[in-house]
């Protein structure tokens, strides 16, 4: 294996529209691996960014991230990738699976942007994208029932349609520089266990 082109470890990362259920996914997948003895280190990459946001007094909230300046996020946005690979690298050996929860595209104030450009991928060098998805109704749906979450940017189910067309377009474009493998996973209506499920029987084949 080249020592540049993958770590030790594999390395999913999971993207998707926000509130298509991601984190929900990955929360099903941490107890499934466990009971098949796959060993998996799950981070929210955006979690790693909001540590730094807070620490700088840019934001108060996880989704006001996306309205900072873009050279603020680009900023938030590489140091969190390093940090991430860091970590991993000391927890993880060769058997072990890191699972990373965040966007291959951004709505943000200034346009959409790629959450995984290059420098992203030379430090996270995935072997798997994933993208979940469901109806653009369904996860409007699911954004509007979440309270604990400001997703009123993404544009309802017209603004969530788009946003998949193109995050999906994203996905792809950001596989080509690793030659990572891209896996869409429906996370149907009560259904996101199935979905984790799913994503599990892809990963271990990597
Ligand atoms: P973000 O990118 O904004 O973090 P996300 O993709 O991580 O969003 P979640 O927070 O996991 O989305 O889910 C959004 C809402 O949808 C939550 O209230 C969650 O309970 C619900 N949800 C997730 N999956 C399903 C499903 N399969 N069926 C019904 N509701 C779901
Ligand atoms: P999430 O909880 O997954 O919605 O992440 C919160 C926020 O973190 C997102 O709305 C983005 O502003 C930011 N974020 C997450 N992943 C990335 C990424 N790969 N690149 C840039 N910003 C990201
Ligand atoms: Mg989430």
């Amino acid at each position: 294996m080249p020592g540049e082109m993958r770590h030790p470890f594999r390395v999913v990362i999971v993207t998707g529209v926000p509130g298509v259920g991601k984190t929900t996914v990955l929360s099903h997948l941490e107890r499934l691996a466990e009971d098949r003895g796959v060993k998996v280190k799950i981070v929210n990459f955006g979690t790693y960014m909001l540590e730094t946001a807070l620490k700088e007094g840019l934001v108060k909230h996880r989704d006001e991230m996306r309205k900072l300046p873009l050279r603020r996020q680009l900023e938030l946005q590489r140091h969190a990738a390093r940090r991430i690979a860091e970590d991993a690298a000391r927890e993880l050996g060769e058997e072990g699976y890191l699972l990373i929860d965040t966007h291959a595209l951004v709505k943000t104030v200034a346009g959409y942007w790629p959450g995984l450009p290059r420098h992203v991928l030379e430090e996270l060098k995935p072997d798997m994208i994933a993208v979940i998805e469901a109806s653009p109704e369904e996860v409007a749906a699911r954004q509007a029932r979440d309270k604990t979450r400001v997703r009123s940017d993404i544009g309802g189910a017209e603004g969530a349609a788009r946003l998949m067309e193109y995050a999906r377009a994203a996905a792809f474009a950001s596989a080509v520089h690793y030659a990572s493998t891209v896996a869409i996973v429906e996370n149907r209506e009560g259904k996101a266990e199935e979905a984790a499920a799913a994503l599990l029987d892809l990963m271990v084949n990597l």
